[in-house]
């Protein structure tokens, strides 16, 4: 089994940020990437809202060039998922990945969260070319545009107002006969001339010619008519799951399945820490979640060195730098 000080799970920007850190800091620090390194940002070609890219860059040079810079300080990836925990017995903690196992003195969980896919045939070819899961991100692409929003909760109202500063049309599919928004954003949204809402009402596919999404075929679920309609963008916004099962009942989580963190970054378990969407159901950004990898990671840090002549010697351990 190997020892590590630091093990991260997750490649995002929280978790590429905390390994800049920590392994900064002197302290062996081993990122474990799962599947996706680099997380959801390295899925998008154009990124214009990340600091320090006055031309806006892409989400893959992005994270290769946070990549990058964690390794240049000596942090070590392992290009591989952890498939089990154990935080109950307290430091060091038990992670195994796919092939090895590692006993970490602390460790910073940033495995995020997936926005929920409508599941349809176009719906992945098109994302980043039509199909977006945030206003935020993309809306400023859709400027004069028809946008169509897919939801009718409170976020698919607010993001759907938000687009309106870009879009000529924002139209709302929703699958029921009416919305589930608070009645505050829904008054709002029925005010906006820019917004127009179409009940029960499914996507059935998502179209498109040249690389980009030009219609979008939908499914009266009462009625079960078919039509096809023009629009330039389909932004969805039916729900985000974050990744807290790996943990079970180990971590404690909020109802809606989000880890729960105190002010700086901590789990329920000391020496446990948790950094970006895995826990920030609020704001989704590549930059806040950076920031909260650096928050982890300072925590992290400052309780090793309170801890640092408890701390058992790192035999066979990962040497920062090496
Ligand atoms: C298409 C798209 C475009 C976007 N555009 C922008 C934009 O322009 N600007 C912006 O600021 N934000 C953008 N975002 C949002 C931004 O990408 C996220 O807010 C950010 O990536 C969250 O970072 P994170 O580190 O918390 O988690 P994530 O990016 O979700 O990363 C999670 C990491 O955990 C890993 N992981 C999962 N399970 C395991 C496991 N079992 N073991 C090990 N690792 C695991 C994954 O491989 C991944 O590396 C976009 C999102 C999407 C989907």
């Amino acid at each position: 089994m190997k020892r590590t000080r630091v093990i991260i799970i997750g490649s995002g920007p929280a978790g590429l940020t905390a390994a800049l850190y920590t392994a900064r800091a002197q302290l062996s620090t081993v990122v474990v990437t799962g599947k996706l390194l680099g997380g959801q940002i390295s899925t998008t070609h154009e990124v214009e809202n990340f600091p320090g890219f006055p031309d806006g860059t892409t989400g893959p040079e992005l994270v290769e060039n946070m990549r990058m810079q964690a390794e240049k300080f000596g942090a070590q990836f392992l290009y591989e998922s952890v498939t089990e925990v154990d935080f109950t017995k307290g430091t060091p903690f038990r992670v195994k990945t796919d092939t090895e196992e590692y006993l970490a003195d602390s460790v910073i969980v940033t495995i995020g969260a997936n926005p929920r896919e409508i599941g349809v045939p176009g719906e992945r070819e098109f994302v980043g070319r039509g199909v977006s899961y945030c206003a935020t991100c993309d809306g400023f692409f859709f400027r004069g545009k028809d946008i169509t929003v897919v939801g009718g909760g409170d976020s698919a109202l607010q993001e759907g107002l938000f687009l309106t500063k870009f879009g000529k049309t924002v139209n709302v599919i929703h699958r029921r006969d009416q919305l589930r928004a608070s009645i505050a954003l829904q008054t709002r949204a029925f005010d906006n001339p820019k917004m127009t809402f179409t009940y029960d009402t499914v996507v059935k596919e998502i179209k498109g010619a040249d690389g980009v999404v030009k219609s979008i075929l939908l499914e009266n679920v009462k009625t079960g008519q078919i039509t096809e309609k023009p629009t330039d963008g389909v932004f969805v916004f039916i729900g985000y799951d974050p990744n807290s099962r790996l943990f079970g009942t180990q971590l404690a989580l909020r109802p809606d399945g989000y880890v729960r963190i105190n002010e700086l970054m901590g789990t329920n378990v000391e020496g446990v820490f948790a950094a970006g969407e895995i826990h920030d159901s609020q704001f989704r950004q590549a930059i806040t979640a950076a920031g909260d990898g650096c928050k982890a990671a300072l925590t992290a840090i400052n309780w090793l060195g309170e801890r640092e002549s408890q701390l058992q010697p790192l035999e066979e351990a990962v040497p920062a730098g090496d």
